[in-house]
């Protein structure tokens, strides 16, 4: 297995956001929505389903949604006139559209976190 992509964290993490494979850096981790098991160039599997990688995939998701709406809430109080439960909806709705459109994304950055702390993490 060859590793010729980024060392740092943050590195790893962009290159997991831009669907990226984290080992090598240049294989796209799928096509369209739907990621591979594992990179074409230089092997690394991407998901290991009985190790928990779902979690951490889900971790990323509602954190991102949540960081979303965190940011979206204030914008929408002090710019609009909506009472506080239509406010809720769209943050509601808003959190959900995230992670629906984001979630491929969110999938690449959980494995490039977990590439981090498997291979990285001893070096
Ligand atoms: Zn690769």
């Amino acid at each position: 297995m060859s590793s010729t992509g980024s060392t740092g964290f943050v590195g790893i993490v962009l290159s997991g956001l831009r669907l990226r494979c984290p080992s090598c850096g240049v294989e796209p981790m799928g096509e369209g929505r739907r990621l591979k098991e594992a990179c074409g160039r230089c092997g690394w599997r991407f998901f290991r389903l009985g190790d928990g990688d779902w979690l951490v995939t889900w971790l990323v998701a509602y954190t991102v949604a949540a960081l979303v709406v965190i940011i979206a809430w204030p914008i929408i109080h002090f710019t609009t006139s909506l009472s506080l439960m239509a406010e809720m909806i769209v943050l509601v709705g808003l959190g959900a559209a995230t992670v629906a459109l984001l979630f491929p994304n969110c999938q690449g950055m959980s494995a490039a976190i977990l590439y981090f702390l498997r291979v990285r993490w001893k070096e």
